[in-house]
């Protein structure tokens, strides 16, 4: 199972302090074989946090990269190749708040591209709105989502595909059990043999409900992976 936590616009040099809990608990936690942990943070710790986590197996991500892998006239902009050069091993790609910002599915697909090309490996986003899940659009639009984000993508095998409906990030909400499981075997059905996460208002009480859903294949955590003992909590709850 993989564990991915997202930073998102949080932590400061300071924040790293609270990876040796996290570091701590996985050095000794006897199912460890069976879990993956990746920190993704924002790319100004991506340096420091990969010294930080250096001999552990704790594994770090990047959150989002330009489309172009090479350098050039773009103000402000960080490429896969920079992101891997200074330790991310993963990237995340396609999270909602971008999307919102305006990310298309021909921008992501470019960015997947670019991020395989540079050798790491994708986490890619997809999710509906409420709107869309109001409307029974959910299949419809992570249909499209996958199929113009991953068209002509070679490695599908390096591309870990996290279902976030967007409606559930940040908003406590998530989905019936029933409709999580059909939605992750939907997605299964689509891209076989990767490996299918939930995202969105994962916590340590919700958690005990999310692992009896039987096809998910980890969790991307936002909110609460910055917070060491929450994440942990749902680590081990996991395999109670
Ligand atoms: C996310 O940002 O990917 C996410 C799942 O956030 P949260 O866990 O805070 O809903």
């Amino acid at each position: 199972m993989y564990f991915i936590a997202n930073w998102k616009m949080f932590g400061s040099l300071n924040s790293l302090n609270s990876l040796h809990k996290v570091v701590n608990f996985f050095k000794s936690f006897k199912k460890k074989k069976l879990v993956k942990i990746i920190y993704c943070p924002p790319s100004t710790l991506i340096r420091p946090m990969s010294k930080k986590l250096k001999n552990t197996n704790i594994i770090v991500g990047a959150q989002n990269c330009h489309e172009h892998e090479n350098y050039g006239a773009f103000t402000g902009s960080i490429n896969s190749n920079m992101l891997k050069n200074v330790g991310a091993k993963y990237i995340i790609i396609g999270h909602s708040e971008n999307r919102q910002f305006g990310e298309t599915n021909k921008l992501i697909n470019l960015k997947i591209k670019s991020a395989l090309k540079s050798g790491l490996k994708v986490i890619f986003c997809i999710g509906e709105t409420l709107k869309e899940k109001r409307k029974k659009n959910t299949k419809q639009v992570l249909n499209k989502q996958i199929s113009l984000g991953l068209n002509k993508v070679k490695n599908k095998n390096k591309v870990i595909i996290a279902y976030e409906p967007v409606w559930s990030i940040g908003s406590g909400l998530i989905p019936k059990s029933n409709d999580l499981f059909d939605t992750i075997n939907f997605i299964k059905t689509k891209i076989r043999n990767s490996k299918v996460l939930y995202g969105g208002s994962v916590n340590p009480k919700n958690i005990i409900e999310l692992k009896s859903i039987n096809n998910i294949d980890g969790f991307l955590i936002g909110g609460a992976s910055q917070d060491p003992k929450k994440f942990i909590d749902i680590i081990k709850k996991t395999y109670n």
